[in-house]
């Protein structure tokens, strides 16, 4: 497989594991789901019973691991999902406010149609 050089970079992504997102394209477009996991070289996510794939594995006793069809969730592009808004209750796109100086964390992230904080 080839390697992509970008995969390397980490990535400022405005998705964290635990959001709450709708996908917006493909094949699952309009589900929603937690993210499961992100990943900033990629610009991917996983999510909840979004983009199932199926995994065909064989038996390996020692490791004992079974083998057969197993469904777990694939990889989304993250420019593919937005982030639902707690306040809205819409898929959003994410802003950012500062914080003042000083404060932990820096900066918050922000729905862009309402402005409600999208940290929990
Ligand atoms: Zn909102």
């Amino acid at each position: 497989m080839k390697t992509n050089p970008e995969d390397s970079i980490r990535h400022n992504v405005s998705i964290r594991k635990g959001d709450q997102v709708r996908v917006m394209t493909g094949r699952d477009k309009g589900k929603e789901g937690r993210v499961l996991s992100v990943d900033a070289y990629k610009r991917t996510v996983t999510v909840e019973h979004a983009a199932m794939i199926k995994r065909h594995t064989r038996p390996n006793p020692s490791k004992n691991i079974k083998g057969g069809i197993v469904e777990r969730e694939g990889a989304l592009a993250i420019s593919n999902v937005l982030v639902i808004c707690p306040g809205c209750g819409k898929p959003t796109r994410v802003g950012h406010k500062p914080l003042p100086e000083g404060s932990k964390p820096k900066r918050i992230r922000t729905c862009t149609r309402c402005g409600a904080s999208l940290e929990k």
